[in-house]
């Protein structure tokens, strides 16, 4: 019987490397994706809000600055991010998050440069990660907006500051509540390090961008703790605010 080349790369575990997201054995060593996940990974550049990320119309339409942003913008200039939280993106963070999968951490800091890169903007001074509280950090054993921070830190040069905002208390996770409850459930959470950033232009890194008021506020807190300016990276954004 003829065994197909992948099955014959499986059992004898050469020259082959694996999808990162599918596992799918590939005959091509210099690729980390199959072309399936590739293409269930596309670069969002347009059709997009620069500012939070509202995504509308065409994805060939140029950025512009959504009405919400216009009238009330975030406490942050710029919001990039890869795509949107569905398909095979979410799947990619929720085994990254949940399931063990630590193995894909440079995957998904390549994701964040991919879309960090896409946007001509200003040079950050610095790379602060979004901190989870102590508790859930050991239960998790890694924080995903630091390793991501990691690998951005590294490519851009720049400090990734590990301590510039701390977690001054734990709250239940975002998940659970609505809109308005989530930002009642975060005010107050963090606290920034004014020695660390005073004066700096931010980069703010985080996994997910579900209703932003985590984000709003870290950035928040960096701005009175003396942040000369924030930005924003993410990996996703739900495709409307909840
Ligand atoms: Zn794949
Ligand atoms: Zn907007």
């Amino acid at each position: 019987m003829r065994r197909s080349i992948p099955a014959l790369f499986r059992k004898l575990g050469l020259g082959a490397g694996r999808c990162a997201v599918c596992g799918a054995v590939m005959t091509d060593g210099s690729q980390v994706l199959c072309d399936a996940c590739a293409e269930g990974l596309p670069l969002r550049t347009g059709g997009l809000c620069p500012t939070c990320g509202a995504m509308s119309g065409h994805e060939t339409d140029p950025p512009s600055q959504c009405p919400d942003c216009r009238l009330e913008p975030p406490p942050w200039d710029e919001l990039y991010f890869h795509g949107p939280y569905a398909g095979r993106m979410r799947e990619l963070i929720i085994g990254y998050k949940f399931g063990n999968r630590y193995d894909r951490n440079r995957l998904l800091a390549t994701l964040g440069i991919e879309a960090f890169e896409a946007r001509p903007g200003r040079t950050p001074d610095a790379v602060v990660p979004v901190p989870l509280h102590g508790r859930r950090l050991v239960w998790r054993g890694f924080n995903q907006s630091a390793e991501i921070g990691r690998g951005l830190a590294r490519r851009l040069k720049l400090p990734l500051l590990l301590h510039g905002l701390e977690r001054t208390r734990n709250t239940p996770p975002q998940t659970s509540f609505g809109f308005k409850e989530r930002q009642i459930n975060i005010k107050g959470a963090f606290a920034a390090n004014p020695a660390r950033i005073e004066g700096r232009r931010v980069l703010l890194v985080d996994d997910v961008y579900t209703t932003g008021s985590t984000l709003r506020e870290c950035a928040r807190t960096l701005r009175r703790a003396g942040c000369a300016a924030v930005d924003v990276l993410v990996l996703a954004r739900t495709r409307r605010d909840l």
